[in-house]
């Protein structure tokens, strides 16, 4: 499927299912999520001019509040 480079919960659900992967929260097991967009800039060795960004897309999990984050171009591909 094509996923958006800003997926909804939803989007991020359907574009993992193809892969058969259940969206669960790797703490608690539940499936409940919100969104939060961040480009995270890797640490460590920079090499030369400023920092590689990596876009992801984060999922809280609205029971225990743990983070997974996703790199949603990895999901563009197929
Ligand atoms: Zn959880």
């Amino acid at each position: 499927m094509r996923i958006s480079g800003h997926p909804s919960v939803e989007e991020l659900r359907q574009a993992l299912r193809e892969k058969d992967v259940r969206l669960a929260c790797t703490v608690c097991g539940r499936t409940e999520f919100s969104v939060e967009e961040a480009a995270i800039l890797s640490g460590g060795s920079a090499q030369g001019y400023g920092a590689h960004r990596l876009p992801r897309t984060q999922v809280v999990c609205e029971n225990c509040g743990h983070v997974m984050s996703f790199a949603v171009a990895k999901l563009q591909e197929s």
